[in-house]
């Protein structure tokens, strides 16, 4: 079976990762900052004549004249197909939010966010075996896919029973 991505799914790794993180810590490519602006080393052409729109959530490079989403930054610089690619960025970001509570709670000092109380206490009671306390949208629209793949598969022999043995 071909490996498929909802269109949610895509949507959130084109928009949902900020492209700096994803040049910065994903891809540790190389980069400076010219006042307070990223500049990253092309995956294209190396040079640095770049900069990141954080509205669009898209890279550019002005002297290859293009603009990279995550995923597509993924492509170019890792040489990757577009499936693997998806892939490669989804367990990534998997990573990055296993990372976050540990950050939360260096921030202390600031007003608390009803967001970090709750996940602060959703990650002190679930059971020890449970990895991620906070599942991510992704991360839970992979396990819907697979629900609704197993309950075609399902469905399949459950027809396949009734219809009667040629
Ligand atoms: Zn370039």
């Amino acid at each position: 079976m071909t490996r498929r991505f909802s269109a949610q799914e895509l949507a959130f790794l084109r928009n949902g990762i900020p492209i700096e993180h994803v040049i910065v810590s994903f891809l540790s490519l190389q980069h400076r900052r010219d006042s307070d602006k990223l500049r990253f080393a092309c995956p294209l052409c190396g040079g640095f004549d770049t900069s990141i729109q954080l509205k669009t959530n898209l890279a550019r490079c002005f002297a290859c004249k293009r603009n990279f989403n995550p995923i597509e930054m993924v492509m170019a610089h890792l040489r990757l197909g577009f499936t693997e690619s998806v892939s490669w960025l989804k367990e990534r970001n998997v990573q990055r939010v296993d990372e976050k509570p540990a950050a939360y709670r260096k921030n202390q000092t600031s007003p608390a966010k009803i967001g970090d109380i709750l996940s602060g206490m959703l990650s002190i009671t679930p059971p020890p075996s449970q990895e991620s306390p906070l599942p991510t949208i992704s991360e839970r629209i992979a396990s819907l896919e697979k629900k609704v793949e197993e309950l075609f598969t399902l469905i399949e022999g459950l027809i396949s029973l009734r219809l009667p043995h040629q």
